[in-house]
Parts: structure tokens; C-alpha cells; sequence
């Protein structure tokens, strides 16, 4: 019996266990954004933060200094007082994503945030690894 490499590559994915399953397709959120004005508009931001699974204050203080622009949380959304193209925003997620968020061992996105010592320390849940978390000057 002969089998298909992407029949295989089906196969094995169906033997995973979901919370693996997860992992592989875990994408970074991007920005759903609309204009109004001299605003930018999030319209998921608050859905963002969730599939970071980060607090949405955080990352909303990430961006505003990232993009050197003032901005509030209005509902799920956030305003940014500047007009600004949705791949600045989408990099500056992948930024965020990538410090705060994916393992900067393994590059899974099962991480917490929790203390060590009095620091906050940034800790990955799939292989132990650990990071100080940055400061958002
Ligand atoms: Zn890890």
C-alpha cells in the first residue's frame, strides 16, 4: 500500500492532541483598522489582546510608544491619534508578539507572565524556558 505524503502529513495531524494542534496554527492577530479622520481605528483590538492572551493595556501601551502616537481603548477598540497604514500596526503586533508572547526558545505562544525573585519574568509553559520581561520605556 502506497501513501500520499500530504495523506501522511493528514494522518499525523489527526493523531495530535488539540492543545498541540493549536500551536501549529497559531498566527499573529492582525489589526482590522479603519480610518476616521486623523484617526486610526482597531476595530479587534480587544480580540487581538485575547489571542495573545496578554493584557490589552500592555499592548496598547507597546503600540502607542512604538508608534510614537497618543491613543485610547474605546470599548474593544483602540484610537490612535494619527493616521497610520495597517502593516505598521500589523508589524509592531508581530513585535510585540515576538517579545512578549512566543517562546524565545522554542517559538510556541504557551507562555506566562509571572514573577521570579520580585521580576517579571516572561515563561514558557511547552519547554520551561524563560525570559525577563521588558520594560516598556
Ligand atoms: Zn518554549
Amino acid at each position: 500500500m502506497e501513501y500520499k505524503y500530504e495523506n501522511l502529513l493528514d494522518r499525523a495531524y489527526k493523531k495530535m492532541p488539540e492543545k498541540l494542534l493549536k500551536h501549529l496554527r497559531f498566527e499573529i492577530p492582525k489589526a482590522d483598522i479603519h480610518l476616521e479622520g486623523n484617526q486610526t481605528i482597531i476595530k479587534n483590538f480587544l480580540d487581538i489582546s485575547e489571542k495573545l492572551g496578554r493584557d490589552s493595556q500592555h499592548l496598547l501601551t507597546f503600540l502607542l510608544k512604538e508608534l510614537a502616537t497618543p491613543g485610547i481603548m474605546r470599548r474593544q477598540d483602540a484610537v490612535l491619534q494619527r493616521s497610520l497604514r495597517a502593516g505598521m500596526i500589523n508589524k509592531r503586533l508581530s513585535d510585540y508578539a515576538k517579545e512578549y508572547v512566543l517562546c524565545h526558545e522554542c517559538s510556541r505562544p504557551d507562555t506566562k507572565i509571572t514573577e521570579l525573585s520580585g521580576q517579571k519574568i516572561i515563561k514558557c509553559e511547552a519547554c520551561g524556558a524563560w525570559w525577563p520581561m521588558r520594560r516598556i520605556k
